[in-house]
């Protein structure tokens, strides 16, 4: 029986590389027919066979406060009345910088652009233009979009800078990144004592959630932060994700450590091309128009869009919100880990506020190299199943999972259902 879902994928490759615009949307890595989805509301998201799902990707995490929120919809709905783009400036602007500014304290200034990509390219345009240095270093497993000089992988040796992860990219480019071990502080360490004074920048996702969940350890972040401060260079946070998602302050909140740049995206948009990167007010002032570092965008701040993310922004600060949507995602992690224990599989779980991590493996992995060790075939079976079952799972052993405020008791209690069923068929 040919789905809906295999017909418009069909379909969509005959127009579209791969049939999708961006490539994990596309099921390489568990394989199957992605499916086709055509309208959310809360938890749920249906595909083109009506079937609906427990949505656990949220959009990759912009939808916190559930899909297809009233209050949301109603701003972005009154904002497209009074016109979609001015390319001049709108008072929307001003309070989303100011709301930016005030619950996350070490950003003093912000830039609002419409893509974390854009948002992390800026940020190292800037750290490099404010230094006068070219180098960067940042960590396997982490990711900051796809600007040629995040695409990179480790050199050969520890003091070798990188080669790239994709066609395309110059090696020329490549060269001026240094790809170090997350949560390894003695390697930064070496690395700043050999060649401290010619880097720009450290970027960093303090809770990384491109490699699944993985938790950077305190002493990491502290390490980070010091050498930087004594060799002149910039630590950038790149909190795209774990920005007023694993608490309203990011992950810089929960670690009590400030950056000097924050890049944030995901959650601020609300489901709309919103992203910002913003910090120390001296370094910000090196960006056009008032300094020599060029940046610039045609829909940046875009009124419909400022319009959803400031209406999220409003709803995620009532009390109680990321205190309620821990204790889900935590009851979420528990829940599975206890079924999969029933079953005997080897597996456990992790969250940070309204993130989880799933691992197919003994323990909660500590580093990239644990991660990547983590039984990947198993988990692809249990991504089906948990599939078939209703519950739409990121489909990649290597992607962290998001839990909204409108995942309640009955939904977890329903998740957890599926996944007993899901474990024994993995189990074995
Ligand atoms: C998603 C993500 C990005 C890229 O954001 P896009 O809006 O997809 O370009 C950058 N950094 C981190 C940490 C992310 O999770």
């Amino acid at each position: 029986m040919t789905s809906n879902n295999d017909t418009l994928f069909a379909r969509a490759q005959r127009s579209t590389p791969g049939g999708v615009n961006s490539p994990v949307r596309a099921f390489r890595s568990v394989g199957g027919t992605p499916r086709f989805i055509t309208r959310a509301e809360g938890p749920y998201f249906w595909d083109a066979d009506g079937k609906r799902y427990i949505d656990y990707i949220g959009s990759w995490g912009p939808a916190i406060v559930g899909h297809a929120h009233p209050e949301v919809i109603r701003a972005v709905q009154e904002a497209a009345a009074r016109g979609l783009s001015f390319g001049a400036p709108t008072e929307g602007e001003i309070e989303m910088a100011e709301a930016i500014c005030r619950l996350v304290p070490s950003v003093e200034q912000v830039r609002l652009v419409s893509s974390g990509t854009e948002a992390a390219m800026s940020a190292l345009r800037l750290a490099r233009g404010a230094t006068r240095r070219d180098k960067v270093i940042k960590f396997e497993g982490c990711y900051h979009g796809h600007a040629d000089s995040m695409l990179v992988k480790a050199g050969s040796g520890l003091l070798t800078f990188g080669n790239p992860t994709s066609a395309g990219v110059p090696e020329d480019f490549a060269k001026h990144t240094l790809v170090l071990d997350y949560n390894d502080p003695q390697q930064l360490e070496d690395v700043f004592a050999k060649m401290g004074d010619s880097i720009a920048c450290v970027i960093v996702e303090p809770v990384a959630g491109n490699m699944n969940l993985l938790r950077a350890t305190p002493e990491f972040l502290q390490a980070m932060r010091r050498l930087c401060s004594q060799h002149g260079a910039l630590l950038i946070f790149d909190e795209v994700m774990s920005g007023f998602r694993v608490a309203l302050g990011g992950a810089q909140s929960l670690y009590g450590i400030t950056p000097d740049l924050t890049v944030l995206g995901k959650v601020i948009g609300g489901g709309l091309p919103v992203a910002a990167f913003g910090g120390r007010a001296d370094i910000m002032k090196h960006l056009a128009p008032l300094g020599p570092v060029y940046q610039a965008g045609t829909l940046s701040g875009n009124p419909v869009a400022v319009a959803a993310g400031m209406t999220t922004l409003a709803l995620i600060q009532e009390p109680g919100f990321y205190d309620r949507l821990a204790a889900q995602t935590r009851k979420l992690a528990d829940g599975l880990t206890q079924q999969a224990k029933e079953a005997g599989v080897a597996f456990c779980a992790d969250s940070v506020g309204g993130m989880f991590g799933l691992y197919f493996a003994a323990e909660v992995p500590q580093d990239y190299a644990q991660m990547m060790a983590c039984d990947k075939a198993r988990f692809n079976a249990f991504f089906h199943a948990m599939l078939d079952a209703g519950v739409y799972l990121a489909p990649s052993a290597f992607e962290a999972g998001f839990v909204s405020a409108r995942h309640d008791d009955a939904v977890i209690a329903e998740t957890i259902r599926a996944a007993a069923g899901a474990f024994g068929k993995v189990a074995g």
